[in-house]
């Protein structure tokens, strides 16, 4: 290309993904936050703030490296189940979350049949303690995650860091490849993919898994870089991503071709209207999107009804 930089060859991609991902396990997590300059972690609570999980919510996050979008998860609805006074809260760990508001069915923004059963009734004053906590019970299974990812290393970093802040309970690690998910279906109230669907080789195959292992009414939420569509914001941007994310993957990682793998995957993936089209042909509804920071990244939704 104009940048010489190669185009992938889609028969080599998977094997080429899993290495870059192997050797830069160790320095992910600090990499995301240098390159970004801390931009991601603001994308990632503003995608959890959109999903809105209810306190027992099923969700499968695929792609889920060493865990951000998990944790997020995890803290969010314990936020919740704190202030609804939960039954079901399962740890008393001390988020730095500050979610102080209310989350309804419609902040969801779900079909009401759908948002029923998961809304919890605390707020049914009339019921005495025990039908209230039964009724709880009944309402709200227990809140999980489960983190997929193809890659190992990336798991193991995401254990370490789980076992560091204490986070076990409603959590856990499968290693699997998105675009044949080893789930049954109908199975997940959310599906969440960040940062991942661009290093997959069909996009189209990961899609159709994600509305297969959700449950009707389910939730497909994909964060990802995408397109910047102001000209001038654009060319700024492409000099950044060609010419200093490659040079800080040498200096701060001494991986210039890993670093450079991201700058051109980004390139290739398909623009926010694109992409809107590929997940609508897998048959979700409603499917939107959301710009975040000029088009740098977009956060898509849609709906299994
Ligand atoms: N979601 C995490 C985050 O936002 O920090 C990690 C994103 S990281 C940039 C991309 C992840 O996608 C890596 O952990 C990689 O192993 C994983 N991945 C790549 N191809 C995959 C596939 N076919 N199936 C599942 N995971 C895959």
């Amino acid at each position: 290309t104009h940048f010489g930089y190669e185009s992938i060859p889609e028969q080599d991609k998977e094997e080429r993904v899993y290495e870059v991902f192997k050797k830069v396990a160790g320095s992910y997590d600090l990499m995301n936050d240098a390159m970004s300059m801390g931009v991601h972690r603001v994308w990632k609570d503003r995608f959890i703030d959109r999903l809105a999980p209810n306190p027992g919510t099923q969700l499968l996050d695929v792609a889920g490296g060493t865990g951000d979008i998990a944790f997020r998860f995890l803290k969010y609805t314990k936020s919740l189940e704190r202030k609804h006074g939960n039954i079901n809260t399962e740890s008393s760990d001390d988020s730095d979350f500050d979610l102080t508001r209310d989350i309804t069915p419609q902040a969801f923004g779900i079909p009401d049949h759908y948002a029923d059963d998961q809304v919890l009734s605390s707020a049914d004053s009339s019921s005495s303690s025990s039908d209230e906590e039964e009724s709880l019970e009944r309402a709200s299974p227990k809140t999980h995650v489960t983190v997929c990812d193809i890659n190992k290393e990336m798991l193991e970093v995401g254990k370490g860091r789980a076992r560091e802040m204490g986070l076990v309970k409603g959590l856990s690690w499968v290693q699997g490849n998105a675009e044949s998910l080893s789930f049954g279906d109908n199975l997940f109230d959310a599906y969440t993919i960040a940062f991942g669907i661009r290093n997959c080789t069909h996009v189209d195959k990961v899609v159709e898994e994600a509305y297969r292992v959700l449950k009707p009414g389910g939730r497909f939420m994909c964060l990802e870089f995408s397109q910047v569509t102001n000209p001038l914001l654009r060319s700024a941007y492409d000099n950044y991503s060609f010419q200093v994310i490659p040079v800080m993957g040498q200096v701060l990682a001494r991986d210039w071709k890993s670093y450079q793998y991201l700058v051109e995957s980004i390139r290739q993936f398909p623009d926010q209207e694109e992409f809107a089209s590929i997940i609508r042909r897998s048959g979700f509804k409603m499917v939107t999107y959301e710009n975040l920071t000029f088009g740098v990244a977009a956060i898509h939704s849609g709906f299994k009804l």
